[in-house]
């Protein structure tokens, strides 16, 4: 059975790919980056998500040895040209204050009416290989962004992105509801062929 590793400390994400894979009839065993404690972390240098995805792979598959997995994700903003984008968790300044992101965006957002809301998140998922192959494939979740948040489940900017065709913020979804038609589901389900051809 080929090791596969995923470069994340988080469980939920781990669970999520062991089940797409195990789906799809893949037996890799899938673990976390807290398998090895000792690697070295990774600062994202990259401009797009992308890049970052690539960047984390590599530097994985580098330092274990072994396929390495990595995401790279954000929301990005239609009248921002984008933003926050790769800067979403630390756009009030703060790496990973989800709160203050959340309430900064919103603020910049004020005076936007619904017709221009428009949002998605975006994903990216690198495979990288220890001998340098590599691929990336890229999921998004078209949305538009409420003027104040609601629900409870989730994280980041959950809370104030409904999903298109849905009357629910993505923080009102089931981690279910929303791995079936999140950002990261779509590029990890986009990864099952990239994982059969290079790892076989
Ligand atoms: P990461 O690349 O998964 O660490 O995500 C970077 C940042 O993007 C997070 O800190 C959140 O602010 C935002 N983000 C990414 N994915 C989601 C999501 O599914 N829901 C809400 N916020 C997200």
């Amino acid at each position: 059975m080929t090791r596969l590793i995923l470069a994340t400390r988080n469980a939920g994400k781990i669970t999520e790919l062991r089940a797409i894979l195990a789906d799809a009839g893949l037996d890799h065993d899938l673990v976390g980056a807290d398998a090895y404690p000792d690697i070295p972390d990774v600062k994202e240098t990259g401009v797009t998500f992308a890049e970052n995805a690539l960047l984390k792979a590599h530097a994985l598959a580098r330092a274990t040895g072994l396929p390495a997995v990595a995401d790279d994700s954000g929301l990005c903003v239609d009248v921002l040209n984008g933003a926050p984008g790769i800067f979403s968790a630390r756009w009030a300044g703060t790496h990973g204050d989800d709160k203050a992101n959340l309430n900064l965006l919103l603020a910049q957002l004020s005076d936007i009416p619904d017709a221009h809301r428009g949002a998605h998140f975006a994903c990216a998922a690198a495979l990288a290989l220890p001998d340098g192959r590599e691929q990336v494939v890229e999921g998004q979740l078209r949305g538009t962004l409420r003027h104040t948040p609601t629900g409870t489940n989730g994280f980041g900017y959950d809370p104030i992105l409904q999903p298109d065709g849905e009357t629910r913020t993505c923080a009102e979804l089931t981690p279910e509801e929303k791995n079936a038609i999140s950002h990261r589901g779509k590029a990890f389900r986009a990864l099952v062929p990239v994982v059969r051809e290079l790892l076989g």
